[in-house]
């Protein structure tokens, strides 16, 4: 159980998922073999994923140790960092329209209630979303909070919110020792539970004025019911689980939010114990496979740790810098 391994596990994902994310699922398997990858391809070179990953997370890091961070200046350091990845060179890793448009806005100083893209439930959110439950002793409400403004500064859809607080609400059980068969009931739970609460106090009270919802519980209860929807699908999933087949039949391809999330969770789910066969079924999907492996690697990594990954891939995995030096930060505090 450590953030360093959430950390590491999300980018070797990434990287497995990097030369199989536009390919077909009968295509991945003809190269790699029925359970897909199970080395980092050469290079280990990690997508937009990661590096977006990593800017959350040093927005994180940067905000003054000892309190809780507040919503003013952890919306200055997310909007600093996610425009400093825009303007990057290594931003050639085919990252999401919705992120390059709302870092378009960001980086002209409109207010990200301006420059976030209402209509996008896109799975970028959430793919970067997994630090947030790495930090210790942030208070429940908190987490949340964190989780889905990091996510409206981009994507301003209530599913994307929804999402990204359940993908950031799995890494931090894990990491805190929940068993594996007790995540996707408490997911499930945690949709019921949180259907009407809209986070003000982070994301202000405009936010949900889209065409067609009546008010802050109405826009948020949406994402939710997607969520729950998906969750749904992935429990069905797991009674029967297929681990030879394309998970995203099972539960979607992953382009977005909520499909990410329940895909990733399935290949994680599937293999709880074995992070590299998990990996290698994420990368060997049909869909989003960058991402859905991202994921897989950063639930497996919070759960099993640095010590379930092959030794020699911290080495080679690119950004192992940054992603230490995060990891130190919280697994010592
Ligand atoms: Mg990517």
């Amino acid at each position: 159980m450590s953030a360093t391994g959430s950390l590491f596990g999300l980018a070797y994902g990434d990287s497995m998922g990097k030369p199989t994310e536009f390919r077909r699922f009968e295509e991945i398997v003809r190269e790699y073999g029925p359970a897909g990858p199970s080395d980092l391809p050469e290079g280990a070179l990690v997508t937009d994923d990661t590096q977006m990953a990593l800017a959350v997370a040093e927005a994180l890091l940067e905000q003054p140790a000892g309190r809780d961070p507040e919503p003013e200046p952890l919306i200055a350091s997310l909007t600093k960092h996610f425009v400093a990845w825009a303007h990057s060179p290594e931003n050639n890793r085919a990252p999401g329209m919705t992120c390059l448009r709302a870092c378009g806005g960001l980086a002209q100083g409109r207010p990200w209630t301006e420059a976030t893209q209402r209509g996008s439930k896109g799975c970028g959110a959430n793919m970067r979303v997994t630090p947030v439950g790495l930090v210790p002793g942030l208070p429940e409400d908190t987490a949340a909070g964190i989780a889905q403004v990091q996510a409206a500064l981009t994507h301003g859809h209530a599913t994307a919110l929804a999402a990204s607080d359940l993908t950031a609400f799995a890494t931090r059980w894990l990491l805190a020792g929940m068993a594996p068969a007790d995540l996707v009931p408490a997911l499930r739970e945690r949709c019921r539970e949180q259907r009407s609460v809209y986070q003000g106090t982070w994301l202000g009270d405009d936010l949900w004025r889209v065409p067609g919802r009546e008010s802050p519980q109405d826009f948020i209860a949406h994402g939710w019911d997607d969520c729950a929807a998906v969750l749904d699908r992935l429990a069905a999933a797991l009674v029967r689980p297929e681990p030879e087949a394309d998970p995203c039949l099972a539960t979607g391809e992953g382009w977005i939010a909520e499909e990410a999330l329940a895909t990733a969770l399935l290949c994680f789910l599937m293999h709880p114990d074995e992070p590299v066969r998990a990996l290698g079924r994420a990368a060997a999907t049909g869909g989003d496979s960058d991402s859905i492996a991202a994921l897989a690697g950063a639930f497996a990594g919070a759960r099993l740790g640095m010590a379930a990954f092959p030794a020699g891939w911290a080495g080679r995995i690119e950004y192992r810098d940054r992603l230490a030096r995060a990891g130190a930060v919280w697994d010592r505090q």
